[in-house]
């Protein structure tokens, strides 16, 4: 497995990786690597000749007073954990290295950007894009593969290579949940046992909405409610938004037809977010 952080040298090697024929797949993450991101690695292998990972915790996506400096960093694991994957190269680049002095190119993305995460995180989704199109010009790869955990970035980043015709293609793949069903993210970590008990409610919400879809309810405020109600059961300290919505356009759903359950919710000081497709 190849670690390497010098671009330059990355790009020169991922043309030649191109020249044999040979399909790239990237898997981008911020690190602190767990069985979700390890399912996007499987899946890219299934898919691609060469495996590109990139670690790392992207400071233009946190906004004032969001978890940057404690994000969670475990690179020599992370790295054990690609390895064993069978992983062709890890790009673990420093903040210098991705925005060198006087930075000043960003990715703006409007409307379906602006809602939900991005009206609770105004700066995240430039920070995103602008982070994802430098890693695929940089891997030069031909799909990248993400997580439905991050439902709306998914969303985000499709709708940003379709308007920049960029030449790769995204591929989404499902959430991993724990043993409680919880999805598995990189800031559960920070959930004291109690928290983590409450939190539940959300995947016991999630279901508890999907099943009774998929016995025949087709009221959306009657599955809003089941949805809501369940989740209010575990007391979560803050909702950013519990609802349902349409799978296109993220805006709130008026009836069950390409419908998803989106939610984002704290607990202590941990937010998490989850989500189902009806
Ligand atoms: P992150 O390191 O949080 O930026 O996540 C990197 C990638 O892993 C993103 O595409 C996430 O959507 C994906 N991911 C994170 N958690 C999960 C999960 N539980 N199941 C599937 N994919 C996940």
């Amino acid at each position: 497995m190849i670690v390497n952080n010098n671009i330059k040298e990355i790009q020169s090697l991922m043309k030649d990786i191109k020249k044999q024929g040979k399909t790239i797949g990237i898997v981008p993450t911020m690190g602190a690597l767990h069985a979700g991101h390890m399912s996007l690695v499987k899946k890219a292998k299934e898919n691609c000749d060469f495996i590109f990972v990139s670690v790392f915790v992207n400071p233009t996506q946190f906004g004032e007073g969001e978890d940057f400096d404690k994000y969670p960093r475990t690179l020599q694991a992370d790295l054990d954990k690609c390895e064993e994957e069978g992983v062709d190269l890890v790009f673990t680049p420093t903040n210098e290295i991705m925005y060198g002095e006087g930075y000043s190119t960003y990715i703006e993305a409007l409307n379906i950007s602006q809602i939900l995460e991005g009206a609770v995180r105004p700066i995240h989704f430039r920070g995103v894009c602008t982070v994802c199109t430098k890693l695929f010009n940089i891997s030069m790869a031909d799909y990248g593969f993400f997580g439905q955990k991050d439902y709306q970035q998914v969303a985000v980043l499709k709708k940003m290579v379709r308007e920049l015709n960029a030449p790769i293609e995204l591929v989404m793949c499902p959430i991993i949940r724990d043993t409680d069903n919880l999805a598995l993210s990189s800031r559960n970590v920070y959930l004291s046992p109690e928290e983590r008990a409450r939190a539940l409610f959300i995947n016991q919400g999630l279901f508890a909405a999907k099943e009774a879809f998929d016995k025949g309810e087709k009221d959306i405020n009657v599955l809003r409610k089941i949805l809501t109600d369940t989740i209010l059961k575990g007391k979560p300290d803050h909702v950013d938004y519990i609802d349902i919505f349409d799978r296109n356009t993220l805006e709130k759903a008026k009836d069950v037809n390409n419908a998803v359950i989106l939610i984002a919710a704290k607990y202590g000081s941990t937010r998490l977010i989850d989500n189902m497709e009806l």
